[in-house]
């Protein structure tokens, strides 16, 4: 049988990117080890997060599935930073693993266009070199496809390291993929080594809450999804609870450093640096006589506890002593230990922006091959995969995110164009429009996308177009109304507790203080009272960013002014003070005839587009 498109891979990445696909009606097939665990959490059991919340809510607004799913199976929601500005907030909840990985199962298995087949892809059917054409698998079957999508995760040669232990696995006691990753390189690509790890996770009936902080949701909590019904959005909610190692958890660690595979030369690929393992954390800070802990149910049944911030790789003895030394844990029994896995990926200087590779055609990668660590950066990349693979099957231009559109267009702008040596997770200081990209506005920023794609129904984006009216009309308002000193006003100011004025000022600067919300606003624009309080509340939003987002505007106009910039044929890029050689020779290879194709070239950074944006103008 002949597909459109073949996604290798039932994670994170490959859910999305089989999802797009068969949506947009390729005919899809998903290769998977074990069908079973499509959609299963390798780590903690939580999906969003600061900068990561972003992303979900950026693959909603597109059409994908990661935050309705988590809307249905999440079992704790709370918004992060919820006292700072809007922009820097970020949505997180904790998941519960079995439901999640049931309903990303049911909803492949039910979606129209889309097959699922449970093998491994040993090898890309390839011809003329470089042009794939399918996949064949360890079971010697052979599927054609159009375009195929590599979405293996941490399996690719995976090497399980537990002390001085060591066994072949993708995660836990799951078979790794052993021979795709030969070939990759067999065909140019530039394959490395990462790291990453996990805790112990714990029975929940052997631990003493006791004395621990009980940590829950919020009292309103608000879904991830723009698509679920926020009215009728009333999950049941589970504490996590917080407790600490110390000194003797400490002592337990440092006196078996010379059996961590960490220090010991055993693991070679560099791992996460901000989400280090306990005993990297008791070596780098070591005046610390403690690290806080959070104990995150993994199901609704609370059988079993994950140990947010203790990922090892010691020895199963050294867990079970350090454990046992933390205060409520003393008597916990371990269900499984922590770990740590070192994997191959793919260099993601080697892709375009569309996330095909540029050696290898008709071939994309997308999650944490692509060297990202996160259920969310993988998600997002698979969406932008399975979109692109199937616009390129129609001949139609891609669908590229640019860094003033979303995180998503900042992650694999990064991916592309700089490339990282450990494994690269989403923050939001890797935003440099982060005033414009907030988590509530992501469906006024891409809908449109999503629905253009055939990924957004009718109903649903009609919503988002009368959302962005009513938003436009109140700033439209607020933005050209004078609010003066006169007497009544100066009352008003006084009577909601806010300070006066002098002579008069926009009514949206008044609006935008800090301490305007729902109340003050009704009176201070009685007109817009009846709105829906979300919808308020989004207004207020607007009104505090306005002024940045103004400045923020401009800067992308200019931006984008500037990356039209035609490059001359002959310019000297030699000559130009404060360019790498590197991105010497790569610009003198490729000769970009503007600055746009220049921000296209992998390793060419922002920095330096600017550089020779400056030097033109310099000499002409
Ligand atoms: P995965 O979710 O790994 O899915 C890969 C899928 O591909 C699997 O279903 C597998 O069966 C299938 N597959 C692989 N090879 C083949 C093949 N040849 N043929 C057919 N099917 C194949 N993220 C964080 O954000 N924070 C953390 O602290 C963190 N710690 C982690 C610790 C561990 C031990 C692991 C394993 C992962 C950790 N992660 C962490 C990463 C997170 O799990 C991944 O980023 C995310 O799951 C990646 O999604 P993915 O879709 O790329 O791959």
């Amino acid at each position: 049988m002949k597909y459109d498109v073949i996604v290798v891979g039932g994670g994170h990445a490959g859910i999305e990117a089989s999802l797009a696909s068969a949506r947009m009606g390729k005919q899809t097939l998903l290769i998977t080890m074990l069908v079973e665990q499509i959609g299963a959490a390798s780590c903690n059991p939580a999906v969003g997060g600061l900068a990561k919340g972003h992303l979900v809510r950026e693959l909603d607004a597109i059409g994908g599935e990661m935050g309705l799913c988590t809307d249905a199976t999440g079992i704790q929601f709370r918004i992060l930073n919820a006292s700072k500005g809007a922009a820097v907030q970020g949505s997180r909840a904790q998941i519960d693993m079995d439901k999640y990985r049931e309903y990303m199962r049911k909803v492949c298995h039910n979606t129209p266009n889309l097959e699922i087949y449970q093998d491994e892809v040993s090898n890309l059917l390839v011809k003329n070199e470089n042009e794939v054409y399918g996949v064949k698998t360890k079971l010697g079957e052979e599927f054609e496809a159009k375009k195929v999508i590599i979405t293996t995760g941490t399996f690719m040669k995976g090497l399980i390291h537990i002390g001085q232990s060591q066994y072949e696995a993708g995660r836990a006691w799951e078979l790794p993929s052993s021979t795709l990753s030969t070939q990759l390189k067999e065909l140019g690509l530039n394959v490395g080594r990462l790291k990453t790890g996990t805790p112990a996770r714990i029975d929940g009936n052997s631990i003493n809450f006791e004395n621990m902080d009980a940590h829950g949701g919020d009292v309103q909590p608000a879904p991830f999804s723009f698509r679920t019904n926020k009215s009728e959005f009333k999950p049941t909610q589970y504490p996590c609870y917080i407790t600490y190692t110390n000194l003797d958890t400490h002592g337990t660690i440092t006196s078996n450093f010379d059996r961590a595979p960490l220090f010991t030369g055993q693991i070679q690929g560099s791992g996460p640096r901000y989400c280090p393992s306990i005993e990297d954390k008791v070596n780098r800070f070591s005046e610390r006589d403690r690290h806080q802990l959070f104990l995150e149910p993994q199901t609704s049944m609370c059988t079993e506890y994950y140990i947010n911030g203790l990922s090892t790789s010691l020895p199963i003895d050294v867990q079970k002593e350090m454990i046992h030394s933390i205060s409520g844990l003393e008597n916990a029994k371990i269900i499984r230990y922590g770990y740590a896995i070192e994997y191959d990926y793919v260099d993601p200087t080697e892709l375009k922006h569309t996330l095909e590779t540029k050696k290898v055609k008709n071939l994309y990668n997308a999650g944490q091959i692509n060297a990202t660590t996160g259920y969310e950066e993988a998600a997002s990349q698979g969406l932008m995969a399975g979109i692109n693979a199937c616009l390129a099957i129609d001949g139609k231009e891609p669908f590229i995110l640019r860094r003033d559109e979303g995180y998503i267009g900042v992650l694999i702008d990064d991916l592309v164009t700089k490339g990282t040596n450990e494994p690269y997770r989403m923050f939001t200081s890797r935003a440099e429009y982060r005033l414009l990209l907030r988590e509530e506005n992501a469906d006024l920023r891409l809908s449109k996308y999503g629905h253009d794609l055939g990924l957004i129904d009718d109903e649903t984006y009609a919503k988002v177009e009368n959302k962005r009216k009513v938003l436009n009309d109140a700033v439209e308002f607020m933005s050209n109304e004078w609010f003066t000193s006169k007497k009544e006003n100066l009352e008003l100011l006084e009577e909601i507790g806010e300070d006066k004025i002098k002579d008069r000022a926009l009514l949206i600067d008044i609006v935008g203080r800090n301490t305007v919300n729902n109340e003050k606003f009704d009176k201070l624009v009685p007109s817009l009272a009846n709105t829906d309080s979300y919808l308020k509340e989004q207004i207020i939003i607007e009104a505090k960013y306005y002024r940045y987002i103004l400045k923020q505007q401009k800067q992308i106009d200019k931006m984008k002014k500037m990356l039209k910039l035609k490059i001359p044929e002959n310019f000297d890029f030699r000559g130009v003070a404060g360019l790498s050689n590197e991105a010497v020779e790569k610009l003198e290879k490729f000769k970009p005839p503007t600055l746009f194709n220049a921000s296209e070239i992998s390793g060419i950074t922002p920095a330096a587009i600017d550089i020779i944006h400056l030097n033109i103008n310099l000499n002409n």
